[in-house]
């Protein structure tokens, strides 16, 4: 069997020892070239003119020559005033990109050496801009797609009912249907929680070559996997012509006519057809978020879910790029992007509102 690729020496190109011999300088030219690409010519984020402009050494500054405006390697970024140091969130950074199913800010603060409300404000800043820097092109060619049910898990109740087989198969029936199953209890609180429920839709373009696997990922948050939902987002996010496989879910029974190329496979008696119709790596992006779900991060908020869905998509298209490489790509998507929405000012009480669909 061949090896994986993150068990090689050519993925350990940069290790815990490299973040230990760093010095707050080198972590700030590692900034620099994450950024501009130089730590001279350097963009100003104002009239956007890459150029030599002044340097203050003694505050990591520049000040514009065109129009005067005194700016850093983090402003008008998620990072604009923050008062870590460049090493810190290089650590920071570093961990997240190697944890294999995310990295929790319980660990992260420990590790870190920050506190609980920093790590946990700064990693979803990082997810934040991963999100926003996805590449939502459309897909073509050949994609898997299929929806995994997210959040708002009911508890279930206090007394424990005997299951009797025709209510345990009756479920296994209607559980893609029924967003709400019926065997949870109804009180409140329970069914409260059960509005809470979200769709992560997968869409994963296949490469080309046979062992290719997934190679491009593209996410999306729906509030039920029905047909019109599902649709709309095929429609945004999938070329016509596309060969789709899914399973055999009644939310993709109509895309042949819509123009693609669509096959399935029936779950409940294979997880690859004869022929080779199967959604394993729609499959495998849902087992690795599952686990972060309740092996990591112990629940995720709904208003959030589309920020850890395109963090697990990204984990997902560079699993075989190098830890320096994953590094750059997280830097590079922060420093890119523009101020936190979502997460700026949250210490004063500013909350996101609205959520990510579609
Ligand atoms: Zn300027």
């Amino acid at each position: 069997m061949a090896q994986h690729f993150s068990r090689s020496k050519a993925f350990r190109d940069f290790t815990s020892d490299d973040i230990k011999r760093m010095t707050e300088r080198s972590a700030w030219e590692f900034f620099c070239n994450a950024r501009w690409g130089s730590f001279t010519h350097v963009g100003c984020p104002t009239c956007n003119q890459v150029d030599k402009h002044y340097f203050i050494p003694s505050r990591k500054q520049w000040r514009c020559k065109y129009c005067g405006r005194v700016f850093s390697v983090t402003s008008d970024t998620p990072f604009t005033n923050c008062r870590l140091s460049f090493l810190k969130i290089m650590e920071l950074i570093y961990e997240y990109a190697h944890a294999p199913k995310g990295l929790s800010a319980n660990e992260a603060c420990s590790k870190v050496g920050i506190t609980y409300r920093t790590a946990w404000q700064n990693l979803h800043k990082v997810r934040e801009a991963i999100f926003h820097a996805q590449n939502r092109v459309k897909l073509s060619g050949y994609v898997q797609i299929d929806g995994c049910h997210v959040c708002g898990k009911p508890r279930r109740g206090r007394k424990r009912v005997k299951m009797s087989s025709e209510i345990i198969n009756n479920h296994l029936k209607n559980r893609k249907a029924n967003i709400v199953p019926n065997r949870y209890p109804t009180e409140k609180w329970n069914v409260e929680k059960l509005k809470n429920r979200r769709i992560v839709l997968v869409l994963r373009q296949i490469g080309e070559k046979p062992g290719d696997g997934g190679v491009r990922s593209i996410t999306c948050i729906l509030k039920a996997e029905s047909p019109s939902e599902v649709i709309q987002a095929v429609k945004r996010y999938v070329a016509p012509g596309t060969v789709i496989h899914t399973d055999d879910g009644k939310a993709f029974s109509s895309l042949n006519s819509l123009g693609y190329k669509h096959k399935t496979v029936r779950h409940s008696a294979q997880y690859s057809t004869d022929d080779g119709v199967n959604n394993n790596q729609a499959e495998a992006f849902f087992s690795r978020l599952r686990r972060a779900e309740y092996g990591t991060y112990h629940g995720m908020r709904p208003q959030y879910l589309a920020f850890y869905a395109a963090e697990f998509g990204w984990r997902d298209d560079m699993r075989k790029e190098t830890m320096k490489t994953k590094l750059i790509s997280i830097l590079s998507c922060v420093l890119r992007s523009d101020i936190s929405f979502a997460f700026r000012r949250y210490g004063q009480g500013h909350r996101l509102c609205f959520e990510y669909l579609g």
